[in-house]
């Protein structure tokens, strides 16, 4: 047997004026979620604890069974491993922007125009590589646009450090400074001040800068950092279960998750279809005995408070679920949100998620729609993320007796 969560990221939603009071969700044509509820034991996810407001970060840790509250530090550590870096425990990771300054280091563009070339994105990529640090090594990724990843790796690193991004244009950039009084958090600040200054040098001077200038683009001579995280060691995905696990996601940030806690990221394109999105998966699943799926379309939609779109992103969903039919005949499919996202607030609440596992032994219950108010009539009652592989693993018959 073999297991699925599908991911709808910010399913959930509170029930909207402009919807007959209905959420989105409620709203939507659902043909398939709707079966596969009826098929079921449903019902309503907190995705960490009652009253946390989760992010997609902390929300998909708890999901796979790590606890998010004692271990997270940061979406640093996520971001670095979505863009590829194989982040180890103890390493430094920032979030950071390449930005336009001018000589008084006055952050102009914290963007530096946003959309750089992919050709320029590897020339700055390694300018920031080549940076010799005694008593650290660097390892710097582009990734979308003006974004990338900082990892700083050496022996007594903190992460109690300030940010040097001043989040606002028109002020100065910021030192790194230290957020406790420990030597680790020094000497930190003082290896992360060496390399804006070294940065900011070289970037300056580039060949492609004085092509931009000539095109009457920003300057890319900066880079801000902000939002260190000390990477935490989790036990890996297939120690921890016993199970060869992938994950699909077009976020860094999600995929980052899954390569922390050793899932397979499986590659696929970051516009890829839901289609496309659900048929990766099942093929993923002919080599692999679980699978994660992000599908972030609706999260996307209710950030841009946009109802209208989030129903279409919904009933695609739907659609696709199809393929999943079969599956269910013989396996674990276990749909779920990561978090409600509202569409009114255009970010995150706490409201608990629909949840819905079916397959071969589950007993059915009675809600018979995928849906924020029927899933409260559902067998599984209210549940945290940190239970879901628990019960998962219980039912592939993989789990060890508690006592004699
Ligand atoms: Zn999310
Ligand atoms: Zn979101």
């Amino acid at each position: 047997m073999k297991a699925a969560i599908v991911v709808i990221d910010g399913i959930g939603d509170r029930p909207l004026k402009k919807l007959g009071s209905k959420t989105p969700l409620e709203a939507a044509r659902r043909r398939n979620l709707d079966y596969i509820a009826s098929r079921a034991i449903n019902g309503l996810l907190y995705p960490v604890a009652p009253g946390i407001r989760p992010g997609s970060d902390t929300a998909h840790l708890s999901i796979l069974g790590y606890d998010a509250l004692s271990s997270y530090t940061g979406r640093g550590p996520f971001e670095a491993a979505g863009a590829g870096i194989k982040v180890k425990p103890g390493d430094i990771a920032l979030r950071c922007n390449f930005a336009t300054v001018d000589d008084n280091l006055v952050v102009l563009d914290r963007r530096a125009g946003r959309k750089i070339p992919q050709e320029e994105k590897e020339v700055l990529e390694k300018v920031i590589n080549e940076i010799e640090l005694e008593e650290a090594e660097i390892i710097f990724k582009s990734t979308l646009d003006h974004r990338g990843a900082l990892v700083l790796r050496g022996k007594n690193l903190s992460d109690r450090i300030s940010d040097t991004d001043p989040h606002v244009e028109g002020e100065r950039i910021k030192k790194a400074a230290p957020l406790d009084k420990s030597k680790e958090a020094e000497k930190t600040c003082e290896i992360l001040n060496e390399v804006i200054t070294t940065a900011h040098k070289k970037l300056k001077t580039l060949e492609i800068n004085k092509k931009r200038e000539k095109e009457g683009k920003k300057q890319i001579n900066m880079l801000l950092t902000r939002g260190a995280g000390k990477a935490p060691a989790y036990q890996s995905f297939s120690e921890k279960y016993n199970m060869k696990g992938a994950c699909i996601a077009t976020v860094a940030l999600v995929k980052g998750v899954g390569r922390f806690v050793g899932l397979e990221g499986i590659e696929v394109k970051d516009d890829a279809s839901i289609t496309e999105l659900g048929e990766a998966a099942l093929k993923t699943l002919e080599k692999y005995d679980f699978v994660l799926l992000n599908i972030k379309a609706c999260d996307d939609a209710s950030h841009d408070k946009n109802p209208e779109r989030k129903i279409a992103a919904i009933e695609e969903i739907d659609s696709m679920l199809r393929i999943f039919l079969e599956f269910i005949g013989e396996n674990y499919l276990v749909l779920l949100g990561d978090h409600t996202t509202s569409c009114s607030r255009g970010d995150h609440c706490a409201e608990p998620t629909p949840i819905a596992i079916a397959g071969p032994e589950v007993r059915v219950d009675d809600a018979r729609k995928f849906t924020e108010r029927e899933a409260a009539k559902g067998a599984l009652g209210h549940i945290r993320g940190s239970e879901v592989m628990p019960i998962l693993i219980d039912l592939l018959n993989r789990s060890e007796k508690f006592g004699a």
